[in-house]
C-alpha cells in the first residue's frame, strides 16, 4: 500500500511525533503538523481547535453520486507524564513527557491513510480523520464532542484503533460488545478526632476506623456484585498521620472502580458511600465520599465489528485476526463517541512485551504501555494505514 519511500517518510513521522511529545490539551505542535499535513495532501476540509487542540480533516469521494455516507477514523494525539528510560535517538527530547502509549504510531498510522484516500478519493461520500486531544485522562474525546464534533461532522459509523503489546506483531483483536471497563475514582475523608496516642480512650482514631472502611469496601466485589459481572475496586492511596506519638484527626484515602456495566457501577457507588458512612457513624466519626464517574465502559457495535473483521479478513487472512479478543479493565474516552454514534474499537498488536522490535538504545524495561522503556513497532504503519484504507473503501462503495 505505502511505497518504499512512503514506509519510511511515515516512520520519521512517527520518530518525530515520538521525539516531541505533549501532555494533554498541550498538543501545539503536534496539531499544527497534522494541519500541515492534511493541508499538503488536499485535504477538502480542514477544521480546528475542537476539544482545544484537536483536528479534523475531511474528505469528500469522488465516485458516483453524492452518498449522504459518512465514517469517522480517529487517533489520539496525547503522551504522557513520564521520563523515557530509552536512549535511541527518536526518544523523547523532553523529560518528564513520553509517548509510552503509542498515540504516536496510531497518529502516523491515520495520517498514512490519510495521505492515500486525499490522493485518490475513490470512495463514494465522506471520511473524517478525527485527531484527538487529551486521551490520557483528559476525556478529550467528550471535549470534541461538547465543541460539536458530531453535529459539524456527522458520521454514520466511527472508528479506532490502539495498538496492544503482548498481541503478536500486525494480529488484529475485535470484540464485538464492551471491549475496556468503565474507569471511576472515589475520595473518602474521615474525620475523627486526634489526641495523646497513649490515650485512645479521649479521641476518635481515623486510622483505625478506616482500616475497617477499607476491609468494607474490599467486601463489595467478592459478596456484592454479581461474579460473572466484571468489577474491580482498589484502593491505591491511604494518607493518615504525622508521628507515632499522636493520633491524628484525619485519613484520607482514595481508589478506582472499574466496571462494564451500569448495574455493577451504581451497587459499587452506592455502597462504598453506605458503607463508609455507617461505618464512621457507628464510632461517632464522619465520612466524606466523592465518587467520581470518569470514563463511560468503550461498547462496541456488534454489527459494524463484523464489517471490520471481514476487511481484516479479506487483507490478512484468518489466522491474523482474533475474534473475541480477551476484554481489559483499562478505560479510553473513544466511549464517549460511541455513546454518539456506533462503531468499533480494537487492538493491533505491536508484538511480544520483550520488544524484539525496539531500536538499539532501548532501556531494559519491558515493552509495555505506560512503561519508560516502550516503543511503538513502526511495521504497524503499514499494515493499519491498509486496514483503514481498505475499510474506507468498503465502507463507502459506490452503490
Ligand atoms: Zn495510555
Ligand atoms: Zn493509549
Amino acid at each position: 500500500m505505502l511505497s518504499h519511500s512512503e514506509q519510511k517518510y511515515f516512520r520519521a513521522v512517527r520518530r518525530d511525533f515520538h521525539a516531541h511529545p505533549e501532555l494533554k490539551f498541550e498538543e501545539h505542535r503536534t496539531s499544527e503538523k497534522i494541519y500541515s499535513l492534511l493541508k499538503e495532501w488536499g485535504c477538502d476540509e480542514i477544521t480546528r481547535g475542537l476539544g482545544g487542540t484537536g483536528v479534523v480533516g475531511t474528505i469528500h469521494g469522488t465516485l458516483g453520486r453524492n452518498s449522504a455516507k459518512s465514517i469517522g477514523i480517529r487517533a489520539d494525539m496525547d503522551a504522557l507524564p513520564l521520563s523515557e528510560k530509552n536512549k535511541f535517538e527518536h526518544a523523547s527530547k523532553y523529560s518528564g513527557k513520553m509517548h509510552a502509549c503509542g498515540h504516536d504510531g496510531h497518529l502516523a498510522i491515520l495520517l498514512a491513510a490519510g495521505k492515500k484516500l486525499a490522493e485518490e478519493k475513490n470512495f463514494s461520500g465522506t471520511l473524517h480523520l478525527i485527531f484527538q486531544p487529551g486521551e490520557e485522562g483528559g476525556a478529550g474525546g467528550k471535549a470534541m464532542i461538547d465543541d460539536g464534533l458530531f453535529e459539524k461532522h456527522p458520521c454514520s459509523e466511527i472508528y479506532a484503533l490502539h495498538n496492544w503489546p503482548g498481541l503478536p506483531e500486525g494480529t488484529f483483536g475485535f470484540k464485538s460488545s464492551g471491549i475496556m471497563a468503565s474507569s471511576n475514582q472515589f475520595d473518602i475523608t474521615i474525620t475523627g478526632k486526634g489526641g495523646h496516642a497513649a490515650m485512645p480512650q479521649l479521641c476518635v482514631d481515623p486510622i483505625f476506623i478506616g482500616s475497617q472502611v477499607c476491609q468494607a469496601i474490599y467486601g463489595i466485589t467478592s459478596r456484592m456484585v454479581k461474579p460473572i459481572d466484571p468489577a474491580v475496586v482498589s484502593i491505591s492511596q491511604i494518607k493518615a498521620g504525622d508521628s507515632p506519638n499522636i493520633i491524628g484527626n484525619t485519613l484520607f484515602l482514595s481508589g478506582t472502580v472499574r466496571t462494564f456495566s451500569y448495574e455493577a457501577l451504581d451497587l459499587i457507588e452506592k455502597k462504598i458511600e453506605d458503607l463508609s458512612r455507617q461505618i464512621c457513624a457507628a464510632y461517632d466519626a464522619k465520612a466524606d465520599v466523592c465518587f467520581l464517574r470518569q470514563y463511560p465502559p468503550t461498547i462496541n457495535d456488534k454489527k459494524i465489528t463484523e464489517y471490520a473483521v471481514a476487511v481484516a479478513k479479506k487483507l490478512f487472512g484468518e489466522k491474523k485476526i482474533v475474534i473475541d479478543v480477551e476484554p481489559t479493565m483499562g478505560a479510553e474516552d473513544f466511549s464517549f463517541m460511541l455513546q454518539s454514534v456506533p462503531g468499533t474499537y480494537f487492538f493491533l498488536g505491536n508484538g511480544d512485551i520483550s520488544g524484539t522490535h525496539r531500536g538499539k538504545g532501548h532501556g531494559l524495561g519491558p515493552c509495555t504501555l505506560h512503561n519508560a522503556t516502550y516503543d511503538f513497532n513502526d511495521n504497524l504503519i503499514q499494515i493499519g494505514a491498509k486496514f483503514w484504507k481498505e475499510l474506507v473503501k468498503s465502507r463507502l462503495s459506490h452503490e
